[in-house]
């Protein structure tokens, strides 16, 4: 998972999308893919077979008529554990939180019990944004919209560090259904997310930030050749990033999608939507907008966080890197 992430970059039209490395993470591999697609070879770079999925940690970033874009944000700046991190060193008083995390994305006690165990395969590695951000050239002074696909730890973790703006001459970009979700006067329990990542919730860490926001409530042009499509389930304000240039297109999917085998095999779910059928019908709509192939799609997520392509060949589909 260590790679040079930042080879991978997508040119679209005269447009360049850059990955840009956080980090990457595992959790226990999950026992209903063997049973969905006993024929895992196109998707071994995440799910080597070893007992676990890979998934990684980062943004994209854009430069687009004269503006700096980074959409999403990785899980943030090294914190109390430097950047490394395992599950099962959380503080055991707040383990039951995880439990309900999984209970409210719709899992069964099978499921909950399962990741219970596997709280020793859920590590992660994290806090090298700046680092890979500055070796694409840009000072993170220098970006001037920070767009956020959804308000998950995972997404926004570099809108901060130790309380202060990072991006400090940035607009920060998130549909207005986010922002009431995560950042309202009600916002959601996220002890099970902490369980998980280490880090404290979203809303305790955009608080630095929040003069910076801006909302948005319906699909609208970012900068030129980058758009927002609400694409709600995941979280309420989910939203797609589509790059377009000379008639070419790309979309970040954020986590609408997680990993190509959740558009090969529709049946197959990452876990952790909120409206999970919502998140469904979401989901079936893009893969039918973008399985003819002419539309190159990534999430931070997707190992390397490469581009590929959704195709249908015999009644089937597939994905193709590149
Ligand atoms: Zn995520």
């Amino acid at each position: 998972m260590d790679a040079d992430i930042a080879a991978n970059a997508l040119k679209v039209g005269d447009l360049t999308i850059t990955p840009i490395d956080d980090g990457w993470f595992t959790i226990p591999e999950p026992p209903q893919i063997k049973a969905i697609d006993p024929d895992l070879e196109p998707h071994r770079a995440y799910i080597p077979g070893d007992g676990l999925f890979y998934t990684q940690l980062g943004g994209f970033l854009v430069r687009t008529g004269g503006r700096v874009v980074l959409l999403d944000a990785g899980l943030g700046p090294p914190c109390g554990h430097c950047g490394d991190y395992c599950a099962a060193d959380a503080d055991p008083a707040i383990l039951g939180a995880f439990d309900d995390m999984w209970r409210r994305f719709g899992r069964d006690e099978d499921f909950v019990a399962m990741r219970r165990r596997g709280l020793k395969d859920t590590v992660i590695h994290h806090g090298r944004l700046e680092a890979s951000l500055r070796a694409a050239g840009v000072a993170p002074e220098e970006v001037t919209d920070v767009v956020l696909s959804h308000l998950h730890c995972d997404h926004m973790g570099w809108v901060t560090r130790d309380d202060k703006p990072f991006f400090q001459h940035a607009d920060v970009w998130v549909h207005e259904a986010d922002a009431a979700h995560f950042l309202g006067d009600n916002p959601p329990d996220e002890t099970g997310t902490k369980v998980m990542f280490g880090v404290e919730p979203a809303g305790v860490r955009m608080a630095g930030a929040l003069g910076q926001i801006r909302t948005f409530d319906r699909d609208i042009t970012i900068a030129p050749g980058i758009d927002m499509r609400h694409a709600p389930g995941h979280t309420p304000g989910s939203a797609i990033a589509i790059v377009s240039s000379q008639g070419q297109r790309a979309m970040l999917l954020g986590d609408v999608i997680h990993c190509p085998l959740e558009m090969t095999n529709v049946e197959f779910s990452l876990m952790a939507d909120l409206d999970k059928d919502l998140a469904h019908r979401t989901k079936l709509n893009l893969i039918r907008e973008i399985e003819d192939g002419a539309v190159h799609v990534a999430s931070p997520h997707f190992p390397g966080m490469k581009f590929g392509r959704l195709m249908q060949a015999q009644g089937k589909r597939y994905f193709t890197y590149g």
